[in-house]
């Protein structure tokens, strides 16, 4: 099949890879929930998106929803890092559940000029990709009607507005930084009066993680992303390498890597969507070193040393 362990596997590892201050915060949150308020703990929606890391918190004792209808009245429950509509926050007052809001304060600060934005009678144009969990919450931060999701270029084309309405647009944190700087460029360039965010929306660790993977594709025969299929980051430093020629495969785990993509690979890049553990990168070098002599090279973007405070209710 091509592979012995006599021979050689460059492996180009990127940094920064796998978990951002986003989601090794949420996942902070439901142990320390667990630990203060006892098992179970609820949470809306997996709390991010890998099924590693929901296993482990549902072995300690979280029980993992979609929506606030399936929270029994006495237990705490936990919003996702992705963010929620300000109706579920609404709802969980209503019914004076006690919970707990994991969303990326990355994501929150989004949330927060969507607000501004529609207090100073904008429009919001939003880009983002329809039914992720990111974007049905930051559209639900304002009233119906006054916010319009952006998909792609197409899209841009056919909106419906006045070249001077008076429009706004945000964007998802982990869309692809070059296909978000067309689609706003074509924005401006179709109302020139838009207004942009104060700061890029897309976060740090989207960047930084693209970034990588832009160094280490043209080097490399094939790339490996560990990742889930519904997280948006992992799917787009996919998109990332294959647009720089570079196959690219996402994975879950070790135990899904054929043996057969090694053929006539020399060089291997590896990377980890922000949601993906440092662990299952590592049981990914494992196995990769049944079949070959690996040795790895750390490729490095960018020096990340981001840490998120955790919700005071957890801390006091
Ligand atoms: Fe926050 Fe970015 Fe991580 Fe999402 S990917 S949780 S926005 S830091």
């Amino acid at each position: 099949r091509g592979n012995d362990p006599r021979l050689p596997l460059k492996l180009l590892i990127a940094a920064p890879r796998g978990f951002c201050a986003g989601v090794d915060r949420a996942i902070e949150i439901v142990e320390r929930a667990l630990e203060k308020y006892g098992a179970p703990v609820y949470v809306r929606h997996e709390i991010v998106h890998n099924r590693y890391v929901v296993d482990s918190l549902k072995a300690k004792g979280a029980i993992f929803v979609e929506e606030l209808d399936e929270v029994p009245d006495d237990a705490p429950v936990v919003f996702s890092a992705h963010g929620v509509p300000k109706a579920v926050p609404a709802e969980a007052d209503r019914r004076k559940l006690l919970y707990v809001d994991a969303t990326c304060p990355l994501v929150s600060k989004v949330h927060r000029q969507a607000e501004r934005q529609i207090e100073k009678g904008q429009h919001i144009l939003f880009i983002g990709h329809a039914g992720h969990p990111e974007v049905i919450g930051t559209m639900g931060q304002v009233p119906e009607g006054q916010i319009t999701l952006v998909e792609t270029l197409e899209d841009v084309a056919s909106l419906p507005f006045a070249q001077d309405d008076n429009l706004s647009y945000l964007t998802q944190t982990t869309l692809s930084v070059d296909d978000t700087a067309e689609i706003t460029a074509a924005l401006e360039e179709r109302h020139p009066r838009i207004v942009a965010p104060k700061a890029e929306d897309i976060c740090y660790a989207t960047s930084n993680r693209q970034a990588a993977v832009k160094i280490i594709a043209p080097s490399s025969d094939l790339v490996l992303v560990i990742g889930a299929p519904n997280s948006s980051n992992s799917l787009r430093l996919v998109e990332v390498s294959q647009r720089l020629g570079t196959d690219a495969k996402l994975i879950q785990r070790a135990d899904e890597i054929e043996p057969e993509w090694l053929e006539g690979v020399g060089t291997l890049g590896l990377t980890a969507g922000a949601s993906a553990p440092e662990k299952l990168v590592r049981e990914v070098v494992d196995r990769l070193s049944e079949w070959r002599l690996v040795e790895e090279e750390p490729v490095t973007a960018a020096e990340e040393n981001m840490i998120f405070k955790l919700p005071r209710q957890l801390t006091e």
